[in-house]
């Protein structure tokens, strides 16, 4: 298989041996390098030739010769690629007489040494700062496209690459405590050192609980986090993935438990981050659509923590879909009204008597906001849908009447989190069946 290791050829003098296509590569890759390097060719391609006419690198206009490995200094790697076998195999073989590496690009089998697939991670990615290098049975083609899967594995989130140690990021001193108090636990250790730069908080929508659902750029996120703060509805799925360092809080109402307050999640984001951590605020559905989301980017904000938010698929839309109900249909309705049914609906009962009105955080209050759509004109026998736990396995429909709507979500033990969906659109489902 061979040995793999990085070269350092900042100031070390590279011999480039052939001026074509293969050539140019090579060059630009060593120059990126900060190589000295001297391409030796008769003949110049035109990406090298631009380089030579900038002055960064040396042209010998000619076909090699010997001296050419030690002349005017000893060359410390060779790369040899002139499409020539005879020229290709006189430099590998003079090379390997004085104890210096050579590439030859006609034969990887007879090199001595092989370049690998390199690709760099782009800057404001998980994989910022990563070079990636694919080496093996010497495939150049399977080598790339490997390292362009790999690389997309990164970026994308769905290869860890949490940063463990920041290059020139020092804090605090040692591990760090944050609010001492109740349900709030350490965070993970800080380098030592001197000013802690603030981290940055993320409010990901991680959608309505179907890791599939959650956004790249949130499973990006996700992956670079040293801390992600969870609510109990939304992809907690993806949390089991994440390294077994980040610190996880759960901050989402559990059965007999009560959640966190709100002003503690506020202040835990702005604790962790002022920290220099990265943050993921990892909500259900969006986190702008009835989630709190703008309260705690006001807040943060007001700390003076860089916040960024990344919208995620709504249960307002997605929860209805996954059931067969689309929100609007053409010749049914073109409008929805997205509400919290927590006061009983009166929002929701101001609504146009057309439009569809998904109700969330509604089935506790469904007596009273059924009762209300009814005083305000909505027909007795509009469908209406339960949605429980829409995109996990135990998805359940329900459906029935306005006028039998509390009668049903007790009789069926209809329980939260569900959508609740009021209108003509509900009779879609009876042709179109669960659709995921
Ligand atoms: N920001 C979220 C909504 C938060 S309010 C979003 O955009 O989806 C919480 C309510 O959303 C729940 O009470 C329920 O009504 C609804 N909900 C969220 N996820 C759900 C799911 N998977 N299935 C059914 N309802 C869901």
């Amino acid at each position: 298989m061979g040995y793999p290791i990085t070269l350092q050829l900042r100031g070390r003098r590279v011999l480039v041996v052939g001026g074509g296509r293969v050539a140019a590569t090579r060059v630009c890759r060593l120059l990126a390098d900060g190589a000295e390097i001297t391409v030796v060719a008769p003949e110049l391609g035109d990406s090298v030739r631009v380089l030579v006419a900038e002055g960064q690198v040396t042209w010998l206009a000619r076909g090699y010769r010997s001296s050419d490995l030690t002349e005017p200094t000893r060359a410390w790697l060779v790369h040899t690629a002139t499409g020539n076998l005879a020229v290709d195999s006189a430099v590998a073989d003079e090379c390997d007489a004085l104890g210096i590496w050579c590439v030859r690009a006609d034969d990887g089998l007879r090199s001595a040494a092989w370049s690998p697939a390199v690709a760099e991670g782009t800057v404001g990615t998980p994989a910022e700062g990563l070079q990636v290098a694919v080496t093996g049975d010497r495939d150049p083609r399977r080598a790339r496209a490997v390292r362009d899967a790999i690389v997309a594995g990164l970026e994308s989130g769905f290869l860890p690459v949490r940063r463990v140690r920041r290059p020139g990021r020092v804090s605090l001193s040692g591990k760090t405590g944050v609010l001492g108090e109740k349900g709030v636990q350490d965070g993970p250790a800080a380098e030592p050192g001197v000013a802690a730069e603030p981290g940055r908080v993320y409010l990901v929508g991680g959608g309505p609980g179907d890791p599939g659902l959650l956004t790249v750029r949130g499973r990006a996120l996700l992956a670079a986090a040293d801390v992600v703060v969870a609510d109990r509805l939304g992809p907690t799925g993806a949390l089991a993935d994440l390294d077994r360092d980040v610190l996880v809080l759960d901050v989402g109402k559990q059965p007999g438990a009560h959640p966190v307050p709100q002003d503690e999640i506020n202040a835990l984001l702005v604790a962790h981050a002022s920290a220099g951590r990265t943050v993921v605020r990892l909500k259900g559905g969006d986190p702008f659509v009835l989630g709190r989301g703008g309260e705690e980017a006001l807040y943060c904000r007001a700390h003076g923590i860089p916040v960024e938010v990344v919208p995620g698929v709504t249960s307002a839309v997605s929860v209805p879909a996954a059931a067969g109900i689309p929100v609007t249909h053409r010749g049914i309705t073109t409008s929805f009204v997205v509400s919290s049914a927590h006061d009983g609906g009166a929002v929701a009962a101001d609504a146009p008597l057309d439009a569809t009105l998904v109700l969330l955080m509604g089935v506790n209050g469904i007596g009273e906001t059924a009762a209300r759509l009814m005083d305000s004109g909505r027909d007795p026998s509009t469908p209406v849908a339960f949605i429980e736990r829409g995109w996990t396995p135990t998805q359940r429909t329900t459906v029935t009447t306005l006028e039998k709507a509390a009668w049903t979500a007790i009789h069926e033990q209809v329980r939260s989190p569900a959508v609740v969906v009021v209108g003509d659109v509900v009779r879609l489902r009876a042709s179109l069946g669960d659709l995921r």
